[in-house]
Parts: C-alpha cells; sequence; structure tokens
C-alpha cells in the first residue's frame, strides 16, 4: 500500500468508491466521472504506477485484470461493443499512478482514440 495513493486508499475502503468487484488480489470500482454508460475501473491491490512497474511474478495478477474486465463486460452485455485502456503515463493521459484498466462500454467508440 503506498499511503499517498488514491487507489490504494480505495483498496482499503479509506475512501468510498462503488464496488463492481472485489477479491484477494483485485478489486473494481465505477468510475467517478464516467466517460460510458459503463465505466469501471479494474486494479491490482499490489500497488504499482503502471504497466512497466510489473515485473515478470506479477504475469498472472496483470492477466486477472482482463479477466475480470471481460467478466463484467459479460454481466452488463457488452459483447457487441466495449473498449478495455491502460493509461501509462502523464502523455497517456494517466491522471492517478495506480495501475488500473478501463473498462468502457455502453455506447460506440472511434479508433483511433483521441
Ligand atoms: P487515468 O486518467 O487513466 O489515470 O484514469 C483515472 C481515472 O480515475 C479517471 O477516469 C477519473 O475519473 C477516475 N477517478 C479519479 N478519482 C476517482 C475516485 N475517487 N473514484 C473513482 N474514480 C476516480
Ligand atoms: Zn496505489
Amino acid at each position: 500500500m503506498d499511503e499517498n495513493c488514491l487507489f490504494c486508499k480505495i483498496a482499503v475502503k479509506k475512501i468510498p468508491a462503488k464496488l463492481a468487484f472485489e477479491d484477494n488480489d483485485v478489486f473494481a470500482f465505477e468510475d467517478i466521472s464516467p466517460q460510458a454508460p459503463t465505466h469501471i475501473l479494474i486494479c491490482p491491490k499490489k500497488h504499482f504506477a503502471a504497466l512497466h512497474d510489473a515485473t515478470p511474478e506479477d504475469q498472472a495478477l496483470l492477466g486477472k485484470l482482463l479477466s475480470v474486465a471481460a467478466k463484467l463486460a459479460t454481466e452488463r452485455n457488452l459483447q457487441s461493443g466495449y473498449r478495455t485502456v491502460i493509461n501509462n503515463g502523464g502523455g497517456a493521459g494517466q491522471s492517478v499512478f495506480h495501475l488500473h484498466l478501463h473498462l468502457l462500454g455502453g455506447r460506440n467508440f472511434h479508433w483511433p482514440p483521441g
């Protein structure tokens, strides 16, 4: 746990959030500023600032983020179109430096992204 990290505080429930999923390794909650009808952030409980801070030992944990995204997408009937995004670094738009996978769905998306 990083004492100064917003998402670590959500993980230990020091800051409230609307939880969508939780197990021993991963937690997922509704984005406070949703960019689509479904906008969930899926995070490892272990603190990493970004994807490139994970190690080969974290491979299963990283895979689990995608598995949870697939489960939530299925539960919410998003199979016809949803997007999973990880912003890494300020240049990619990352604003909270605890690794998180955005799950966005419920509207059409364009490519390339902005
Ligand atoms: P990123 O820009 O990829 O780092 O995404 C950070 C996301 O966290 C943004 O979509 C924010 O709306 C969201 N966010 C920031 N603070 C909170 C919070 N307290 N609860 C839920 N989502 C948050
Ligand atoms: Zn953290």
